[in-house]
């Protein structure tokens, strides 16, 4: 399964423009290549670069992610959430105002299982584009630990548990010596283990979307740095793409700007409620201790494991828009959680800035039903959405880059793409 060779004058392959070189745009490239179709991409950053929340994320790749962080009920959290900014998932009062619409469907929506099917085989496919590009390490299928401080607590994520286990993801439960025996550095707060063993997890998702893109340029795709900022359409025809470098003349065009896709939604003719969970991560360099497996813990809500730069804690869910500058106090947090749960980390205080410790700020793409938009747009169905994919974008990336290609080149998706139309919101 090889992409396609480089392109030349007298090129007549249909010509599409890929926006946005994260997870999703370099999959889409690498996969529009290989469909046989002439391959732009327009990115003003490097491709899986730290302005990508690629970049940072926790690398899980899981089909048990199926469950939304808005199950039946949340609404009786938004008090709590307002109330205290430094919970796992907080507010903005300012930013509230513009957030409101948006969180009143995300409180209102539920589990659905078409995200299930979207992301059941994503191990699979991403050891797949991981070798094809020259990183086979990179992608790992160690499975995924959920560690709980008790019985209640589990049962507390019930619901959770009950939609994984009727969509047919099996765990396996370890107990207080198991979990011990397994995670020997975790803290004997955590007596029940919740092990998923056929989750994947990748170990540098920067460097795997950095290299999808080089291997996108070795096959020819061209590569423009710059910002997209619309499109030209004729007649329900897409004529060229508008970026700060000048119009791309085109037959085709992918949205895959992630957080960023709104405005070029809209331009296309399709305004839809894209919304960031904004996310930190926090990575300890010269850690002395963690997890065997990556470790999701109920109590903090993050997920930690040893990615390739030392070991990261990737958490926290904040509303307050794009713009807002980063609010470190939430990676301190992180920080001090994951000192939390392994005590053997030497203890820097998490606030004290240190070479070896690296915060980091990401825009989950989210929208309020938690499914993500792919699918033609309103205005031109030249023009291709492919974004919105929340917590779980990374895990998306590789079926969503098939199913975008497939769409891009005139063909019948490979899976039902209804769940994920744009005009849902229409
Ligand atoms: C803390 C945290 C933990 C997470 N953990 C996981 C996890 O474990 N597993 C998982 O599957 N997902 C996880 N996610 C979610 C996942 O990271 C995202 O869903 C995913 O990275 C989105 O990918 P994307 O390609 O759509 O967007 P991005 O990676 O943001 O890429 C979009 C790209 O578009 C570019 N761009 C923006 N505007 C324009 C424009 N106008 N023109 C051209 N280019 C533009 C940007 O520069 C960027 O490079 C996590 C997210 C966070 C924040």
């Amino acid at each position: 399964m090889t992409v396609a060779r480089s392109f030349s004058a007298g090129d007549t392959r249909r010509h599409v423009v890929v926006i946005g070189a994260g997870a999703v745009g370099s999959a889409t490239a690498v996969e529009a290549l290989r469909a046989g179709l002439r391959v732009t991409v327009v990115e003003p950053g490097e491709p899986g670069g730290p302005q990508a929340t690629s970049y940072g994320n926790a690398g899980w790749l899981s089909s048990h992610s199926v469950v939304p962080p808005a199950l039946p009920g949340a609404w009786r959290k938004v008090p709590g959430w307002l109330a205290d900014p430094l919970g796992p998932l907080a507010l903005r009062w300012r930013y509230l105002p513009r957030a409101t619409p948006w969180l009143l469907r995300y409180l209102a929506s539920g589990w659905t299982e078409a995200r299930v099917q979207r992301t059941a085989d994503a191990p699979a496919l991403h050891a797949q584009l991981a070798a094809e590009a020259g990183v086979p390490q990179l992608i790992e299928q160690r499975g995924l630990l959920h560690a709980y401080r008790s019985r209640e607590e589990f049962e507390g994520d019930a619901l959770g548990w009950r939609v994984r286990g009727r969509v047919g993801i099996r765990w396996e439960e370890w107990n207080d010596d198991e979990l011990r025996r397994r995670e020997p550095d975790l803290h004997a707060r955590y007596t029940l283990g919740i092990f998923v063993p056929e989750a994947g997890h990748c170990r540098n998702p920067g460097a795997y979307v950095a290299a999808l893109a080089r291997h996108a340029r070795d096959a020819g795709a061209e590569r423009i740095a710059a910002r997209a900022t619309g499109f030209r359409i004729e007649g329900g025809r897409l004529r060229a793409v508008r970026t700060e470098a000048g119009e791309i003349a085109c037959d085709a065009a992918a949205v895959c700007a992630g957080a960023r896709s709104g405005p070029l939604a809209a331009a296309a003719g399709s305004p839809v409620p894209l919304e960031s969970e904004r996310g930190y991560h926090v990575v300890v360099e010269d850690a002395t201790a963690g997890p065997r497996t990556p470790t999701m813990v109920a109590d903090g809500k993050l997920i930690a494991h040893w990615m390739d730069g030392g070991l990261r804690a990737a958490g926290q869910v904040e509303i307050g828009g794009l713009e807002a500058a980063p609010d470190w106090r939430r990676a301190e947090i992180l920080h001090r959680h994951l000192q939390s749960m392994f005590p053997g980390l030497a203890t820097v205080a998490p606030s004290v800035p240190s070479p070896s410790v690296k915060h980091w700020l990401g825009h989950r793409p989210s929208m309020p039903d938690g499914l993500p938009c792919i699918g033609p747009a309103a205005a031109s169905a030249d023009i291709v959405l492919a974004f919105g994919h929340g917590h779980v974008g990374l895990c998306g990336s590789a079926r969503t880059g098939r199913v975008a290609a497939q769409l891009l080149a005139g063909a019948t998706p490979e899976i039902a793409t209804t769940p994920f139309d744009p005009r849902r919101f229409s």
